[in-house]
């Protein structure tokens, strides 16, 4: 296995923060591991890292990759009065117009931006109801052409008819076939029995799970609760859900004691997109009762995971570190950065492993140490720190730079995508 070389590391153990200064040897592909080493063979590539920090890269539990045109767009037709109104009148308009040549341009540039932040793994939730056969195998490749490995999934619903939904399927069957990815459904409120049913079944004979949004505002519950008598967490329980291991429930804001038990004595996880929360105002994490499954997303906002971490830390203070909601130490909120690791190892998902690694140009004003590592993750880093990258032992940024693709074609052409897109809002 081809190797490539890192001198004068400072390595900090993502499982421990553990700090050793040191050589290492990355091997590339997949499978590949990361080892210190006391030399280098002759004429091997190196890269000095010399006044830097080294550790594992980022990894993005719950994206929306179709998102990524929307940045700056023009207001919707009125002011959105309910997170019902903010998908119908924002994201539902936005997401009928998609056209292959705009989702291409999303997805590689939100690998680009991934990428530059130190984040070499995306969990993806995609739709695009106007282009749905092949979408997401479009999407994978301009990951791929990028460096940034995924998870991808088709969000199944009910919302434009039979004719989408069966082409959802379509879509989500025909990329499973050859791809690794997840079966979406995007929320308890858009699905019936018939659809929820067949989405589980078709995960199920997948060997997958299912990507979902659950209880993100109060309405989903109350929809829940009206139609089916019960609450989303139990519907989704009854349905099979939940006890697919690969299931991530996206949110989860508004579940009741009951439902938290459910979750936390389930199969599946949670994922926590704080920013995107803030944005819709549908509400605020609360993590007791849900148990240690719970990783960290981006929810489409952005694709800087320790900004997202940092966010997640002060919204954790903000709610009361005393006996309150939040409560979280920077230690916590570095292991919930760091729990999709878990997830993807533990579900046997390639793309990422011990051979992607950020290198971060990270000139601290204190010292940096493996008891306040957590610390530094929180209020000082962000992905503007992040210098190089290394996706399955390949160098996909070197000093903030892609090596893979044109950055600058690839920006071009977004921007032409995105006044072509916002035309037709
Ligand atoms: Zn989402």
């Amino acid at each position: 296995m081809s190797a490539l070389y890192l001198r004068n590391a400072r390595f900090v153990d993502w499982r421990t923060n553990a700090i050793v200064c040191t050589d290492l040897k990355v091997e590339m592909g997949p499978g590949g591991t990361t080892t210190p080493v006391d030399e280098f063979p002759a004429g091997a590539e190196a890269i000095d890292c010399a006044g830097m920090i080294v550790t594992r890269a980022f990894a993005n539990g719950h994206h929306h990759i179709y998102s990524a045109l929307a940045r700056g767009m023009p207001p919707p037709q009125r002011s959105p009065e309910s997170f019902k109104d903010i998908l119908e009148l924002i994201w539902w308009n936005l997401d009928k117009k998609l056209d292959m040549e705009m989702i291409r341009a999303s997805a590689m540039v939100t690998g680009i931006e991934a990428a530059r932040c130190g984040c070499t793994f995306i969990v993806d939730h995609h739709a695009s109801p106007g282009a749905p056969a092949g979408s997401l195998h479009v999407i994978a490749e301009a990951l791929d052409e990028v460096g940034v490995s995924h998870l991808l999934c088709y969000e199944l619903s009910d919302r434009d008819g039979a004719e989408a939904l069966e082409a959802g399927f379509e879509e989500t069957d025909a990329y499973l076939k050859g791809r690794q990815g997840l079966v979406g459904v995007h929320a308890s409120f858009t699905v019936c029995d018939a659809t929820l049913e067949r989405a589980v079944a078709l995960a199920r004979g997948y060997g997958t799970g299912i990507h979902i949004h659950v209880a993100e505002a109060e309405s989903d519950e109350e929809d829940c609760r009206a139609r089916f008598g019960r609450s989303v967490a139990q519907r989704l329980a009854d349905a099979g859900a939940l006890e697919l291991p690969r299931t991530i429930l996206a949110h989860c804001l508004h579940l009741d004691d009951v439902e938290r038990e459910i979750v936390a004595g389930s199969a599946a996880w949670v994922v926590h997109n704080t920013q995107s929360n803030a944005n819709n105002a549908v509400g605020r994490f609360d993590p007791r009762g849900l148990g240690e499954r719970i990783f960290i997303g981006t929810d489409g906002m952005h694709s800087d995971m320790l900004s997202a971490t940092g966010a997640m830390y002060l919204e954790g203070q903000s709610m009361g570190g005393c006996g309150g909601c939040g409560g979280l130490t920077p230690a916590d909120a570095c292991r919930r950065l760091r729990r999709v690791h878990e997830y993807l190892e533990m579900n046997g998902i390639a793309g990422d492993g011990e051979n992607n690694l950020v290198i971060l140009d990270y000139p601290s004003p204190t010292p940096v140490t493996q008891d306040n590592w957590a610390a530094h993750v929180v209020y000082g880093m962000t992905g503007a720190h992040v210098h190089s990258v290394i996706s399955q032992g390949a160098l996909i940024v070197r000093d903030r730079h892609l090596t893979t693709v044109d950055e600058e074609r690839v920006f071009a052409h977004e921007h032409e995508q995105a006044m072509r897109l916002w035309k037709l809002l």
